[in-house]
C-alpha cells in the first residue's frame, strides 16, 4: 500500500497545480492519471494572462512554443468585428506536461476503477491510501462518480459536445477567428493558430440545443470544415477530428465532502460564454489546495462564470 497525505485523480491542469500548491506546503501530495504524459488532450489551447498569473510565473518562463493573439475576430451574423485583447495559444500536450514536471509530484500510471473509504482513509484501487482525495479526472473523473453521486441530472443543459483537430499547416497562419452561432450552431467554431506552424480547428456547441433542433455536431463539422476549405483557410484534404464533452460552469453541484474534494472539469467549471477551462480549473485546484492545508471552506462560485469581460480588458490593458 502507498500511503499519503493526499491522492489526486487526475494529473491535467487542475490536479497538477492543486499538487504543486500541497507540495510547496509541504503535504505529501501523488497524482494517479490512467494516461502516460506527455498526453494528448482535446482542446483549442487558448489561455488567459491571468492563467500565468495564478501560475506565478511569466509568459517568457513557458520552455514550448506559445503565441500571444492581440486581435481575435468575432463573426456574428456575417459580420466581423475584430477584438483587441492579449490571449496566448499553446499546445495543451506540451502544457499539461510542463505543468505536471512543475509540480514535482509523485506521478503513479493508474486508470482509477474503486475508490472506498475506510476509517477516515481513502483506498484507491486497493493500492493507494490517504486521508485527502481529489477528483480532477475531467468529465468522467472516477472520484466523482465513486462518491458524489447523483450528478447526471444536474449536467442537464449544461454539456458542450465539441469536435476538433490539430495539425501541422505548410503556410504561416496568423489570424485567430472564432464564428458564432453559424447555421444555427448553438455555440461557436474556432480557428486558432498555434506555435511551430501548428493549427487548432474545432467546433463547440450545447447538447441539449443540438438534440433539439435535430442537428448533429457532425452535419455542423462537415459544413465549417467546407467553407475553411472553400475560403483557403486550410488544405483540401480529409480532415477526421476528435470528440469530446464537457460541462459548462455549474453551481449546484457538490464540490466537497469530508475529505473529497472535485475541481476543474470534474466539478465543470467551464465559462458558460465561451468553455473557458483552462484557467477555471487551475483556480479551483489552487482553491482545493488552500482548503485541505488551512481546513476553511472551498468555495469554487468564486471563479468567473464568464470569459469575454477579461477577453476585453486584456485589450485595454495592452
Ligand atoms: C475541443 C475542446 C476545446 C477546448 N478548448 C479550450 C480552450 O481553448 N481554452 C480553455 O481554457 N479550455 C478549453 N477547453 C476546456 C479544457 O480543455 C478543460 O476545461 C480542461 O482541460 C480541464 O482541465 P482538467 O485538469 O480539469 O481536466 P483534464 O485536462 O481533462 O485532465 C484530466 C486528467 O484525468 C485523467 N483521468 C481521467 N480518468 C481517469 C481515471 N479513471 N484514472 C486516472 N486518471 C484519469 C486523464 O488522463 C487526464 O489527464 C476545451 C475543451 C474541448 C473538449
Amino acid at each position: 500500500m502507498h500511503d499519503f497525505d493526499v491522492i489526486i485523480v487526475g494529473g491535467g491542469p487542475a490536479g497538477a497545480v492543486c499538487a504543486r500548491e500541497l507540495l510547496h506546503q509541504g503535504v505529501n501530495a501523488a497524482i494517479l492519471d490512467k494516461a502516460d504524459f506527455p498526453r494528448l488532450k482535446l482542446c483549442a489551447g487558448w489561455i488567459t494572462p491571468e492563467v500565468f498569473k495564478d501560475l506565478k510565473c511569466s509568459v517568457n518562463d513557458y520552455p514550448h512554443g506559445i503565441i500571444c493573439i492581440k486581435k481575435i475576430y468575432f463573426h456574428i451574423s456575417g459580420i466581423k468585428l475584430p477584438l483587441k485583447t492579449r490571449q496566448y495559444s499553446i499546445r495543451r500536450v506540451e502544457f499539461d506536461d510542463w505543468l505536471l514536471k512543475k509540480s514535482r509530484a509523485q506521478v503513479f500510471k493508474q486508470r482509477v476503477k474503486k475508490i472506498e473509504k475506510e476509517k477516515n482513509q481513502f483506498i484507491v484501487d486497493e493500492k493507494f491510501r490517504a486521508k485527502f482525495i481529489v477528483g480532477a479526472g475531467g468529465t468522467n473523473c472516477p472520484v466523482a462518480r465513486n462518491l458524489f453521486k447523483n450528478r447526471a441530472d444536474k449536467f442537464i443543459n449544461r454539456q458542450i459536445v465539441a469536435l476538433e483537430k490539430e495539425f501541422k499547416t505548410d503556410y504561416s497562419v496568423k489570424e485567430c477567428h472564432l464564428w458564432f452561432f453559424k447555421n444555427r450552431l448553438p455555440g461557436y467554431s474556432w480557428f486558432v493558430p498555434k506555435a511551430g506552424g501548428y493549427l487548432n480547428i474545432g467546433i463547440g456547441g450545447k447538447l441539449d440545443k443540438l438534440n433539439r433542433k435535430n442537428i448533429s455536431i457532425n452535419e455542423h463539422w462537415n459544413s465549417f470544415i467546407n467553407r475553411l476549405k472553400e475560403t483557403g483557410k486550410i488544405p483540401d484534404t480529409k480532415i477526421r477530428p476528435k470528440g469530446y464533452i464537457y460541462s459548462l460552469k455549474n453551481k449546484s453541484l457538490q464540490c466537497h465532502k469530508d475529505n473529497a474534494f472535485i475541481i476543474g472539469d470534474a466539478l465543470g467549471l467551464a465559462t458558460l460564454d465561451m468553455g473557458e477551462g483552462i484557467g477555471p480549473a487551475v483556480k479551483s485546484g489552487i482553491l482545493a489546495a488552500k482548503a485541505i492545508i488551512s481546513g476553511k471552506g472551498y468555495n469554487p462560485d468564486t471563479i468567473s462564470k464568464f470569459s469575454v469581460p477579461s477577453m476585453c480588458m486584456a485589450g485595454l490593458k495592452f
